[in-house]
């Protein structure tokens, strides 16, 4: 099954960043072995991103739906089928996973993959176990990402993970979501969008505490108004116990607790280092991660990591990235000039909630702010919000004073996920903001508020050095 003893190049997990990385081994005239124990394509494609953005377009859908009568299309929509939604997600996951394998195909001709056979297991410092075989590699590169945390407290037995919403058959009336980052976040958005009663409960005074804090209070404030109960600075979960059918969390430090039909974790993620056996392989860890320098090496010079297993981002492009790097450093044979170094500066990222959220470089707190300016635009002023009936939201532009340039872009509203990479493409450029205040940004499109915010942040730019709008 495996045709060699020896490669070049050892990948283990077969998701965004081991395929990113295969691809690029193969490129550079490696012999690589990928080993994959579950399916192709990782939590993105099995477990994350592609089942939560089938159901956030279901949710989405749901919404559109209340508006039919307002531009004039007749018929109710009576509410959402469950099951069926939960089976579009399943395949959502099934028609992606066939599509990676089909680019699998042609991309890594030359690979020899092992799909649904391990896990693999390191015997030595270049020498990994695998379904019976030991298998050599000149070096390894480990992309075998993460899982869930679940809190270690009692009754946690009876709380959900994402992971298992994928397989249910229908869904509860009443949930509580613990976590308000962006998985807890875009869960409690798309459940409440399906009817259920949703409390978000999180330790940080705001929810989605990573992004610009107006990001957060706008999010918020949508969703108090969609009836979402969000608790912010809680003491944390002391206990959960089954009640009245359903469960109750009891929080820590105070005499609250919450009931529902179902409690969904979403605290936190950790890498799947349990089975990789990194002692044997010289490979050290620290915070439930595999420890990497910033050429992504470990403290094993042959073996490298890449993807959610260093715990650096947490998102495929950024996985992606790495991969490429990691791999572009593993098979240099040249030396410490040409090793190159992750940068993870301008990552534009968001989540799918409603109304939909992105960002990308510097939040407001964290930009030396008497040196820039905050041109904040409010979608009202788009022709294609007001058209679409969605006036919903913002854009925030944090600009240099010196240079110009883009230090932070922040967008709440429709579209917001597709809006955000013009900044990003700035950013990248170099671009100053006068640049893109100039480009004629098609009409009337959600993205034009770009513009609109960079020439508001052209005319603050120009006048005395005061701040936002
Ligand atoms: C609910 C949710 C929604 C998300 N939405 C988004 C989104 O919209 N956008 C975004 O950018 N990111 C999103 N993410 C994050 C994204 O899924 C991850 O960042 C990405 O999958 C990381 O890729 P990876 O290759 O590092 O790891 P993974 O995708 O976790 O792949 C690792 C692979 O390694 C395999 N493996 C592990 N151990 C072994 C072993 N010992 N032997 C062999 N194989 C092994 C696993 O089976 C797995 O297939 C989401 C995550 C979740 C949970």
């Amino acid at each position: 099954m495996i045709p060699r003893d020896e490669y070049d190049l050892g990948i283990i997990g077969g998701g965004p960043a081991g395929l990113a990385a295969a691809i690029r081994a193969r490129e550079l005239g490696a012999s690589v072995l990928v080993i994959e124990q579950d399916r192709l394509g990782g939590v993105c494609v099995n477990d994350g991103c592609v089942p939560t953005r089938t159901l956030a377009r279901a949710a989405r859908l749901r919404r559109d739906a209340n508006h039919f009568a307002e531009f004039g299309i007749i018929g109710e929509v009576q509410g959402i089928d469950a099951a069926r939604a939960l089976e579009r997600a399943r395949h959502s996951m099934a028609i992606v996973r066939d599509n990676k394998a089909a680019a699998a195909e042609s991309g890594l001709a030359g690979v020899d993959l092992v799909v649904g056979l391990g896990p693999a297991s390191f015997r030595g410092p270049r020498q990994v176990d695998i379904g019976g075989r030991t298998i050599e590699a000149r070096k390894f590169l480990i992309c075998a990402g993460g899982h869930a945390r679940r809190l270690p407290v009692p009754g946690a037995e009876l709380a959900l993970s994402h992971s298992d919403i994928w397989t249910l058959t229908g869904l509860p009336d009443s949930v509580i979501v613990v976590g308000a980052a962006s998985t807890g976040c875009q869960l409690a958005s798309i459940l409440a969008a399906f009817g259920l009663r949703v409390t978000l409960l999180e330790v940080a005074g705001r929810i989605l505490r990573e992004e610009d804090a107006d990001v957060s209070a706008t999010i918020s404030a949508e969703f108090a108004g969609r009836g979402i109960e969000v608790v912010t600075g809680i003491g944390g979960v002391e206990s959960m116990q089954p009640e009245n059918g359903g469960v109750s969390v009891k929080l820590s430090g105070s005499p609250d607790s919450y009931e529902a039909a179902a409690v969904i974790f979403a605290v936190g993620w950790s890498g799947s280092l349990e089975s990789l056996n990194l002692t044997a392989a010289g490979v050290e860890t620290e915070r439930g991660f595999v420890r990497v320098d910033d050429e992504l090496r470990t403290t094993n010079p042959d073996i490298y990591a890449a993807g959610d297993i260093d715990g650096h981002m947490m998102l495929v492009q950024s996985a992606e990235i790495e991969a490429r790097i990691a791999v572009e450093n593993a098979l240099d044979s040249t030396g410490q000039p040409h090793l190159r170094s992750k940068a993870h500066q301008i990552v534009p990222h968001g989540g799918f909630t409603d109304p939909d959220y992105a960002s990308v470089g510097l939040t407001e707190e964290q930009a030396d702010i008497e040196n820039a300016v905050v041109a904040k635009v409010p979608y009202e002023v788009l022709d294609r919000a007001l058209i679409d009936g969605r006036p919903d939201g913002f854009v925030k532009l944090i600009v240099s004073r010196q240079d110009h340039s883009i230090l932070g872009a922040h967008v709440v509203g429709e579209q917001a996920v597709e809006a955000i990479h013009i900044a990003a493409a700035a950013m990248s450029a170099g671009l100053p903001i006068e640049t893109i205040g100039a480009i004629q940004f098609a009409y009337p499109t959600f993205t034009a508020s770009i513009g609109i915010a960079a020439r508001e942040a052209e005319r603050l730019l120009a006048g005395p050095s005061s701040k936002t709008a």
